[in-house]
């Protein structure tokens, strides 16, 4: 393709979504379409000749547009917000327009130096202080991998320059909760420390917290066994029912014992954006690492992770590896991203983040999020204001735990497996009707369900509507009894 007809088929894809983005209201929020379908609609075997760019946009508009499910929709209140604002699709465009290559300072040195601007901006926006290094990962999951792999190697003296874990004389181990998002396992298994070595500690049986007690007795007893305490994952705003681990108590039993101390605040660090929020990271500061999504809450487009530590020697000792064919005179002066994390080629993922910040503005942004927050707050009084309703977490942030208990016929409130089929069938109810979308989840082996507010799009009145489309669904979901 020519820049020529490049520019022609672009204007038209620009258009195309422009128009896309204006009619997503209209859309059903979960995709209709059953399992295998937009496969079938596909060609088994690979084009065997070139199609007009016209014959692709019908197709994408026809194949692939019924198969989305619609996060930008402001009826859309499942897992998270997902915001992938315009001005950071902006920034997406440039950086896969220019074509750069990410894999040393000089391979593309406007790549490296706006993602060290871009990071140390949004410390500042949070409230860090300038002991914080940042990079740009893919993902929350990816941050949480590196950060055990640097409390890996910080706990076993630098083991993988030897026999690796294979050499090790006791095991390592990870300190989290239940609450935690799955990805902190995943991590524990592939840095190679094994499930059997993460301690899920108990939490509080109100706000779901990490309990520091408890924490202190796991250590404590784990130095008992011969084991080594090696890392802590402390989430703010661990996934089901965003609660938020008391980061200072936990870096205060970290610091005692030498643990390296990595926060989890992939959807909650959003929030950190508004001062009113920071104490509830109070702490922070006393950590190894700290990751957060501005791709979540605040809405710059994925993949945008930021990932935060403070030893940057200890992070480049561990990940680098320092080929001749990478090396060049600029070393020593410049920041090699390929050193701070696992992938040799990056993306200029900054330029999302620097068109976010630019066209949208902060101040934007954190209406928007003070919003979110009023929205929850008023969510929250009508749950509870209602017979037969509970919110079932405190609601720290933007995210409202229910559950409708209705009555049986002779009067006794609905329990156990009929209560969850009950939940379950009130919430498909919904879903499948694309008029708006939840997620079910478990708490205390009993199914709730999630209203994850915070969509770019949501409004006072789409929380309305979504309140009487819950009270609809809820009263003619029949009762199997
Ligand atoms: C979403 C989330 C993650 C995972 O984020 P990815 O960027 O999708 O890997 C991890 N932890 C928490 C608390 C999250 O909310």
């Amino acid at each position: 393709m020519s820049p020529e007809e490049f520019r022609l088929a672009g204007h038209e894809l620009i258009d195309w979504i422009a128009d896309y983005r204006q009619r997503i209201p209209d859309l059903p929020v979960r995709a209709q379409v059953q399992p295998g379908e937009v496969r079938r609609a596909l060609p088994d075997e690979p084009p065997q000749s070139i199609d007009s760019f016209a014959t692709v946009l019908a197709d994408l508009e026809r194949t692939i547009v019924p198969g989305v499910t619609q996060v930008q929709h402001p009826m859309h209140f499942g897992w998270f917000p997902s915001n992938a604002s315009l001005a950071s699709v902006l920034g997406d465009i440039a950086c896969s327009g220019m074509g750069t290559l990410g894999i040393s300072w000089e391979s593309c040195p406007a790549l490296t130096e706006l993602e060290e601007v871009v990071c140390d901006w949004l410390r500042q926006l949070t409230g860090l202080s300038d002991q914080w290094h940042g990079t740009i990962h893919d993902t929350a999951s990816t941050a949480c991998v590196v950060a055990l792999i640097l409390a890996r190697e910080r706990a076993s003296q630098f083991s993988k320059n030897g026999p690796g874990l294979q050499g090790l004389p006791a095991p390592l181990v990870v300190y989290s909760t239940a609450q935690a998002h799955s990805s902190i396992a995943k991590a524990v298994q592939v840095a190679g420390l094994g499930n059997d070595n993460l301690r899920m500690i108990a939490e509080d049986p109100d706000t779901r917290a990490m309990l520091p007690a408890a924490l202190q007795e796991a250590i404590t007893q784990d130095l008992h066994n011969g084991r080594t305490p090696a890392a802590i994952v402390c989430s703010v705003g661990a996934t089901g029912t965003t609660a938020m681990d008391p980061v200072q108590a936990i870096a205060d039993i970290a610091n005692e014992h030498g643990i390296w101390l990595h926060v989890d605040a992939a959807m909650a660090g959003s929030a950190m954006l508004l001062p009113e929020c920071r104490h509830l990271w109070a702490g922070v500061e006393q950590a190894d690492s700290i990751a957060w999504n501005p791709h979540k809450w605040m809405g710059t487009i994925l993949d945008t992770a930021l990932f935060y530590v403070k030893d940057v020697e200890h992070l480049e000792r561990v990940m680098s590896t320092n080929p001749a064919y990478l090396r060049s005179t600029a070393d020593g002066e410049v920041t090699q991203y390929r050193d701070w994390g696992i992938p040799l080629g990056r993306r200029f993922r900054a330029l999302k983040l620097w068109f976010h910040l630019r066209l949208d503005g902060l101040e934007a942004i954190q209406t928007r999020l003070r919003r979110d927050l009023d929205n929850a707050r008023w969510l929250q009084n009508q749950v509870e204001q209602t017979e037969g309703w509970q919110v079932v977490a405190p609601v720290s942030l933007q995210t409202v735990c229910v559950r409708h208990t209705p009555r049986t016929k002779n009067g006794s409130p609905l329990t156990g497996d009929e209560l969850d089929r009950y939940t379950l069938g009130w919430v498909e109810a919904i879903n499948a009707s694309g008029a708006a979308f939840l997620s079910p989840s478990v708490l205390d082996e009993r199914w709730m369900v999630r209203v994850s507010i915070g969509v770019e799009g949501t409004t006072r009145e789409h929380v309305e509507q979504l309140w009487a489309l819950m009270r609809h669904a809820s009263s003619t979901q029949s009762i199997s009894l």
